[in-house]
């Protein structure tokens, strides 16, 4: 496990004290390993007597009074966290860190809470808490790699195969130096040898050998790519189904962007290592093995010898392993670093272009960049020590069994055959050395990447299926929230004890000004959220008991902006219903009056859109999504009407859309054209999480002093359309 640099208390209370703050005000500190969401730093987070306070990599310094805070939690991204206050004027990251530390991290929390809560400082201690959610971090590598190879089995037919071949593999490599060595000098060139000048077919033999080996080769490559191959495929369906099975909160982190490319270069790494690294590894494992084994038995005195230099490259190859593990954390943080500056540049291209930040941004990713480059060749500078230098190790553990070797050759106690094989059999041993260096390296990077995969797939979701969940075959539409209270941050409620009742086939708007809570009761509606407090209900049961079916084939959804897929018009309009007929499809257009424009484009309903296809206008865009609906038959239709204007034509369109697949089913629509206002049979009108005002438009718009009466004025007013009303 990658590790920070972490303080000792000792260095800490001398920064404090460098901030003026005395030793015996600290009551415990906990090291966090990231400096900003994405890039890697070390920063100390201290809990004083009366404050909280944080010690950054730069020696920046900032603190807040416990008598200042209102609450302090943790929130969550995908493989990273924030230390989050709130006070009565601010609220802000303290600190990020990796899930690896957030066991330590919550300890923290809860001792900081205490001392919030008053309690005596002097009594406080740091809770031992296990059980975090990450647990591979926690549990260690070993736990890891037997996950990693627990996808190995399935594919028992290729594994068999595969060790097979190895053990072909390292017999061959056995037998090859007695072939070159002894037979060839002691039995083939010597005029006494069994074989005496039959060089021919020791030149053929020796070409068979390596053309068998070669094939052995090709076939043990073959059988590793295809099945490092489905491994990782298999290891990517399981991220990404389960993936799609989370909440809405794991996918509303920003840091969600860049994850499918995160899922993919780890993926590959992993992949590496099962192709390459792990049957290299057992070959040479089984080499070594193999060999020293041989050669203890064929001259005990030689193989001392070759031992001699074996501690010394092991102390070598410990010690450069630290210095390699270390500069690869380095380049890994570098790397990740540079990631989030081509990542928030690409993201954010047009605030960058309408602010002319162009150069900066190229300045900020060269700085990244060189940071890399720089660790890269530090890299690089390591390696080109270390290996020469081990190689030269091993010439000399060479030259000592030549001269031992040659001595015994001289006494008459080995042959020069012989000494020559064993030769051979010395680079068979030291050879895979320097590999093994190696295949740690990709080990670690293997085991990093495993981490953060399994990471994602052991998530739980937050809005889990019930264990015997209801299906609903005709489901009526009636819809309630009972007392319902939400929040999608801890203590910070958007929804205030809610009640409200829709019935099967009424049309109810909802109304209230931005941020007012509207679109989090749709959320909860759709259970894209579960209710913190209270219950929703559709045709009376819990949507908590509901099967997933029930509820996505049972609610259509128009939202404010439409997601088209990559594909065809029709493939998007059918979204919901992957079997309809093109009939069906079109008719469902026409109805969406999107069809006339659909006619238009290149190739009609068979235009590509999305990547690498045609991209629709906002209203083009809103007709396909009424189109889905329509297509749906949902008995139940959330529609979040788009705020922004269209023009006078498209409106109009889209509004008698609207009176056709609003007609007969239960629609809550989030409202605000005055148009859709006066068709709803009621509104309800939302204001800062609770429901305030209930009737209908001319009932709320006549209430004097009522919300919605200020509401729909002021955009009367702006509007200048007051006399059309
Ligand atoms: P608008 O008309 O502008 O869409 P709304 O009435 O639909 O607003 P909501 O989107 O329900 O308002 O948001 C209500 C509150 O919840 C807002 O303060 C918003 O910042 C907050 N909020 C919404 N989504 C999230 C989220 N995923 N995480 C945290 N807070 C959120």
């Amino acid at each position: 496990m990658q590790k920070t640099m972490e303080m000792d208390r000792e260095t800490i209370t001398e920064k404090l004290n460098s901030y003026g703050i005395a030793a015996d005000e600290l009551v415990s500190f906990v090291t966090c390993d990231l400096s900003h969401p994405e890039t890697y730093g070390t920063c100390v987070l201290c809990a004083l007597r009366g404050a909280i306070c944080v010690i950054y990599e730069d020696g920046t310094f900032l603190l807040r009074k416990y008598s200042e805070i209102k609450s302090i939690n943790t929130e969550n991204y995908i493989s990273s966290a924030a230390v989050v206050i709130r006070t009565q004027t601010e609220e802000m990251a303290l600190s990020y860190f990796t899930l690896s530390v957030s066991a330590k991290i919550e300890q923290f929390m809860s001792l900081v809470r205490k001392l919030m809560d008053g309690q005596n400082p002097d009594c406080v201690k740091m809770e031992e808490k296990t059980g975090d959610d990450f647990s591979y971090i926690n549990r260690g590598r070993k736990k890891l790699f037997l996950r990693v190879l627990s996808y190995v089995p399935k594919y028992k037919k290729q594994l068999v195969k595969m060790i097979l071949i190895i053990f072909l593999i390292t017999g061959i490599n056995l037998i090859q130096p007695y072939i070159t060595g002894t037979i060839l000098y002691d039995h083939v060139l010597n005029p006494d040898g069994m074989f005496s000048g039959r060089i021919a077919e020791l030149v053929i033999l020796i070409a068979s050998i390596a053309a068998f080996s070669t094939f052995l080769g090709i076939l043990q490559g073959r059988i590793g790519a295809e099945m490092s191959g489905n491994i990782i495929y298999d290891i990517k369906t399981e991220v990404f189904s389960s993936m799609q099975k989370l909440g809405m909160s794991f996918f509303s982190s920003k840091r969600t962007g860049n994850l499918l490319n995160r899922i993919n270069s780890d993926a590959l790494d992993i992949q590496y290592f099962l192709n390459d690294g792990l049957p290299n590894f057992i070959i040479n494992g089984a080499t070594i093995c193999s060999v020293g084994l041989f050669l203890f038995i064929v001259n005990p005195v030689l193989s001392v010898a070759v031992i001699v230099p074996l501690p010394l490259i092991a102390l070598i190859i410990k010690k450069s392993v630290r210095v390699f593990k270390k500069l690869k954390w380095h380049s890994w943080r570098k790397s990740s670093s540079m990631n989030s500056v081509i990542n928030d540049s690409l993201m954010g291209i047009r605030v960058v272009k309408a602010f002319g930040k162009e150069t900066s941004e190229t300045e900020r990713f060269c700085k990244a960049s060189k940071e890399l480059c720089d660790n890269r060749i530090r890299e690089g500078v390591a390696s080109a020590k270390v290996f020469p230098l081990l190689n030269f190790i091993m010439a000399l553990g060479g030259l000592v069994v030549w001269g031992l070797g040659g001595a015994q050759v001289v006494s008459g106690k080995l042959t020069f055959g012989e000494l020559m094989s064993f030769v051979g059999y010395l680079s068979l041993l030291y050879n895979p050395v320097n590999f093994m260096v190696k295949t740690f390296d990709w080990w670690t990077s293997c085991m990093n990447s495993a981490q953060r995969i399994f990471e994602v797939i052991d998530r739980k979701t937050d809005v889990p299926e019930s264990h015997s969940p209801i299906s609903i075959e005709n489901l009526k539409g009636n819809v309630e929230l009972r007392n319902v209270t939400f929040s999608y941050e801890p203590n910070r409620p958007v929804l205030k004890n809610v009640s409200l009742s829709v019935e099967s086939g009424e049309m109810v708007g909802l109304v209230g000004h931005s941020g007012a809570g509207k679109s989090t009761i749709t959320n909860l509606i759709t259970r894209l959220y579960d209710v913190s407090d209270g219950e929703v209900l559709i045709d009376g049961v819990n949507v908590k008991e509901l099967s997933f079916d029930t509820l996505r084939s049972n609610i259509g959804m128009v939202l404010q902006e439409t997601y088209l897929f990559t594909g065809s018009i029709a493939e998007n309009i059918a979204y919901g219903k992957p079997n309809a007929s093109r009939d069906e499809i079109i008719d469902a257009a026409k109805k969406a009056y999107a069809h006339d424009f659909i006619m238009n484009l290149p190739d009609g309903y068979d235009t590509l859109i999305g990547k690498n296809g045609m991209d629709l206008s906002g209203g083009e865009k809103q007709r396909i999504s009424i189109a889905r609906a329509i297509l749906m038959n949902p008995p139940i239709l959330i529609f979040d009407e788009a705020t922004s204007s269209l023009d006078t034509k498209t409106e109009q369109q889209i509004q008698k859309a609207m009176q056709l697949l609003i007609k007969d089913r239960t629609t809550i629509a989030i409202a605000h054209r005055f148009s859709t206002l006066k068709n709803a049979d009621r509104l309800i009108v939302v204001e800062e999480g609770c429901v305030v005002e209930e009737g209908t438009h001319e009932e709320l718009f006549n209430k004097d002093g009522g919300v919605y009466a200020s509401m729909a004025k002021k955009q009367l007013e702006s509007l200048n359309i007051t006399a059309e009303i």
